[in-house]
């Protein structure tokens, strides 16, 4: 699939997602409004599965990390392209498990897993748990012995692989809330835990070494860092490891500081991964093991946009010109959390060229709430849709309602026609679980 089938600029000079203008989203949906588009959605999942099938035989899973975008549709879609998900909460786990998502390709990831998310999970019949301490060790193998099952698991360790990526992201240091070092010794000494659990089978291992990450690199040597691991507990404890689970990261086009990777070029990552792990296998004489990643931004990220209305303009002379929009750090708190940059459009003037540098500010109480800071655009006007692009993942799912503003709905998009997949908010729904105790009436 050509990206340019994802957003392009039409006759009119307006941009267009999925076949759909996107000034006629606006006028036909509102704003602010997440648009999503399916068939890239669905080329992205498609590129993962077949590069597995073609390059490993089909030994492994393409998981969807649903947490950089989750509602019943995507877990619909992905269940359709016939791969994977990992949830991270009860919540997630929830969705799918409504969204008819078989529950034997779940894996159930977490640092600390509520006894009720563990319970939940057997119950469902989850596939695969990822157990990250002893005690949530301890307190699954009571949870399957009650339920009379033995639970597949595998244990989350680190590699000890710094990704080149934002600080803030990165998972899998020493210093982590996550997993199990393989270089101090506590990811084998959990391994000879978990052995001894009548109820838990540990498959293997995972590991995920961070988020937007470029270099092929990272996953190479995470991959084989981790073959050498599963070779010394073959010598140690006699146990071979059938899973390997590497995780996600895969990064994704923002601005054009980022590399602006092809649906295709991203089999080029799992080709690299998958012949490292060929290569280890046969250096270290072990199985070829089942092969899972767990891709979610690199899915979702590109496919979505945000669409926002431009109301108040503050021009501040020799300092900065803002363009307050309708959305803001609640239906995107990324600029807030890690100064995260993207590329913004004006929907209707997508051709035109850029004029000034603004910054698109949210309509927050916090001087820190903004989207995108000087960043260029033609003149904007009140009315204007913005548009800003790549915000798929990590936005609608990292969004609340602060300061009682709606969480934007959001619509899938295919071949011009648009349905939504996240219903609008009503202010009823901001006040459902609000009680006045008696006393204060
Ligand atoms: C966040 C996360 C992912 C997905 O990462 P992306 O950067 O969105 O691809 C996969 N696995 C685990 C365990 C994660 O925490």
């Amino acid at each position: 699939m050509n990206e340019r089938e994802t957003l392009k600029i039409n006759a009119k000079g307006h941009l267009e997602i999925g076949g759909y203008d996107t000034v006629d989203l606006a006028k036909d949906f509102g704003t602010p409004l997440y648009a999503f588009d399916e068939k890239y959605i669905r080329a992205m999942m498609r590129v993962y599965r077949d590069t597995l099938e073609r390059e490993y035989g089909g030994n492994g899973l393409v998981l969807y990390a649903s947490k950089a975008f989750s509602c019943m549709a995507v877990y619909k879609i992905a269940a359709q392209e016939n791969i994977g998900v990992d949830v991270v909460s009860g919540g997630e786990l929830y969705t799918a498990v409504k969204a008819g998502f078989p529950a034997n390709k779940i894996y159930m990831h977490g640092n600390n897993k509520l006894v009720r998310e563990l319970e939940f999970a057997v119950k469902a019949g989850v596939g695969t748990v990822v157990v990250d301490s002893y005690d949530e060790a301890d307190i699954l193998d009571s949870i399957a012995e009650n339920a009379g099952i033995v639970q597949d698991v595998l244990i989350r360790i680190n590699p000890g692989v710094e990704a080149h990526t934002h600080a803030f992201v990165q998972t899998a240091r020493t210093d982590s809330k996550f997993g199990f070092s393989i270089s101090d010794g506590t990811a084998e000494k959990m391994t000879g835990y978990i052995l001894k659990k009548p109820n838990l089978n540990l498959r293997g291992y995972h590991c995920h070494i961070g988020s937007q990450i470029f270099e092929k690199q990272s996953f190479v040597l995470a991959a084989q860092k981790a073959m050498d691991f599963i070779a010394k507990i073959k010598a140690d404890l006699a146990f071979e490891a059938d899973t390997l689970n590497i995780g996600g990261g895969f990064g994704i086009w923002y601005t054009d500081e980022d590399a602006k990777i092809s649906v295709e070029g991203y089999a080029g990552y799992l080709e690299a991964l998958i012949s490292a792990v060929k290569n280890k296998a046969a250096e270290l004489g072990l199985r070829e093991p089942f092969l899972v990643i767990e891709p979610g931004r690199s899915i979702v990220g590109e496919a979505g946009i945000t669409l926002y209305t431009v109301g108040a303009i503050k021009d501040i002379p020799g300092v900065k010109k803002y363009v307050a929009i309708d959305g803001g750090m609640f239906d995107n708190p990324r600029y807030a959390l890690y100064q995260s940059k993207y590329t913004v459009l004006l929907a209707g003037r997508a051709g035109e060229k850029c004029t000034e540098k603004v910054t698109i500010a949210g309509k927050c109480c916090e001087s820190g709430d903004l989207i995108a800071v000087d960043v260029p655009l033609p003149e904007a006007k009140r009315g204007d849709i913005v548009a800003v692009l790549s915000t798929g993942a990590y936005n609608y799912s990292m969004a609340s309602n602060y300061n009682r503003n709606f969480i934007p709905p959001a619509v899938l998009v295919k071949d011009g026609k648009a349905e939504y997949i996240v219903k609008p908010q009503t202010y009823d729904d901001l006040i459902r679980n609000d009680v006045v105790p008696d006393y204060l009436k």
